[in-house]
């Protein structure tokens, strides 16, 4: 595909503003709902060949979000998308001040392979909603999907108005140099610092959702049994490469051994006493990613799991115990279903910690004391996270969601996704009926009534 001349016929086709009604952008957004719904089994078919995802988890964490995305945002786009009034000083006496929603332009959207069908699309429609024209790249490795996207997409819209790039390294690269009015990207640190680097030569506004080390700490005064069931949970679904899963637990020494003794119970529950035969458990993404995890199963206890599957790229749910922060696995996020434990006896001692790292996408705290909890949440900064559960702040589309700092730049889903694909215009609309005289240089008359 000729990249540039793509993004010139998106701007062409941008600037005969037939992306801006709100019928035309109501008719995008069922149209994609309509696509998804007719694909379901095509697309739950490419999550299992590209990272064996089970139906369950495909639906429930790829494809039923969408859903919810879109329906939300067709009840509200009408109103998101007027002129909010807002307040005028007396300073400014006569005139009303608005703020205009207005679309970027073309948007670019670059895309991970962890949940590749979501994160491909739901920043998608967060730039429909905004009245964008679209040029999404989905990652290449997760090919089944990548490849359904742009048959699905390419059959579905018009290329000038959403288009789907394939391909890897090159073509995004090639992508990011062009000028565009905004770029959205989803993955990793080191390609995040990429991107924008390219962004800040044409100076494109940027959205960058990354990743980092998200803790989970477990306070002496928990629901043990619910903090247990609810960290399993979301540390290794889809075998842990979630972005916002637990990436570390920090567990109060008094209740350490509860705790991990119910993990391993529900470890067990959900994903069975051989989770490498467990057909319903994903498979990590490709042998790179493997060999990248399997290391770290050398490093402090197993407490449980520690079994691999070479060939089918496979890794035991596990958890280490006695792990320090000299270990390796606590130097990168770790992305795979791997949990590393440490154990603390004053909070200030892990608040401090974790203070001294970069800044979380995810921060999780299970306590049933709500002093402690305003405690930490008042003192440790991250993106968003939850009290006594795991991800999910992630399915509140009334919650607005990103990192900050390390872990990204701007939030998305819901209303905020409208707001960050829409520049807010700020206007003053000034009167003609009077005029103060004493605002210009030397004028003696107070007010002047025209
Ligand atoms: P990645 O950074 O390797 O790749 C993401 C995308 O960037 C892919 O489409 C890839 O083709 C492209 N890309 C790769 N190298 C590039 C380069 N040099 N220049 C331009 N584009 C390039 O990330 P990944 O491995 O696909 O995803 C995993 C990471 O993403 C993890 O760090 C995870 O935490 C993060 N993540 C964040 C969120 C979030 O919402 N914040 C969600 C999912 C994943």
């Amino acid at each position: 595909m000729n990249i540039p001349q793509l993004v010139n016929t998106q701007r062409a086709y941008y600037h005969k503003d037939l992306t801006r009604p709100f019928d035309f952008r109501k008719e995008q957004l069922l149209k994609l709902k309509k696509m998804i719904q007719q694909n379901e089994t095509d697309i739950i078919q490419a999550l299992k060949a590209d990272l064996n995802k089970s139906e369950f988890e495909s639906y429930t964490s790829e494809i039923g979000f969408l859903y919810a995305e879109i329906n939300l945002i067709l009840k509200e786009l009408k109103t998101w998308m007027k002129p909010t009034k807002v307040k005028t000083p007396t300073s400014h006496l006569g005139s009303k001040s608005y703020i205009y929603k207005e679309p970027y332009g073309v948007s670019l959207i670059i895309a991970p392979w962890n949940y590749p069908f979501h994160l491909a699309l739901a920043p998608v429609i967060g730039a429909i909603a905004g009245g964008n024209t679209i040029i999404l790249k989905p990652s290449e490795l997760t090919p089944s999907i990548s490849n359904l996207l742009n048959r699905l997409i390419s059959k579905t819209f018009d290329q000038e108005y959403f288009a789907v790039v394939e391909g890897a390294v090159e073509e995004s690269q090639e992508l990011i140099e062009q000028q565009v009015d905004l770029i959205f990207f989803t993955g990793s640190v080191p390609v995040g610092k990429i991107v924008m680097e390219k962004a800040s030569q044409n100076l494109t506004p940027i959205l960058l959702e990354l990743g980092g080390k998200s803790p989970v700490i477990v306070d002496e005064k928990a629901n043990l049994d619910l903090a247990a069931k609810r960290i399993v949970w979301g540390k290794y679904t889809n075998a842990g490469q979630t972005c916002i899963a637990p990436d570390y637990l920090y567990v109060h020494r008094n209740v350490k051994p509860e705790l991990l003794s119910k993990m391993k119970q529900y470890i067990k529950e959900m994903y069975s006493e051989t989770p490498l035969l467990n057909e319903e458990y994903t498979h990590i993404v490709n042998h790179r990613h493997f060999k990248r995890l399997t290391p770290y199963l050398s490093e402090g206890e197993i407490v449980i799991g520690g079994g691999i599957d070479e060939e089918n790229k496979i890794i035991e749910p596990t958890i280490l115990d006695h792990i320090t922060w000299e270990d390796s696995v606590m130097q990168e996020e770790i992305f795979g279903p791997i949990l590393p434990v440490l154990t603390y006896d004053d909070i200030d001692e892990v608040i401090s910690q974790v203070r001294s790292n970069e800044k979380p996408l995810a921060f999780y705290y299970f306590s049933e004391d709500q002093q402690n909890q305003e405690y930490v949440l008042n003192h440790i900064p991250f993106g968003g996270g939850c009290i006594n559960d795991t991800l999910f702040h992630v399915a509140n589309p009334y919650l607005p969601f990103g990192g900050v700092g390390h872990s990204g730049i701007g939030k998305y889903h819901g209303k905020a996704s409208f707001d960050a694909f829409t520049n807010a215009k700020s206007i003053v609309k000034q009167t003609t009926k009077f005029d103060f005289s004493f605002r210009y240089p030397n004028t003696k008359n107070g007010l002047t009534i025209i």
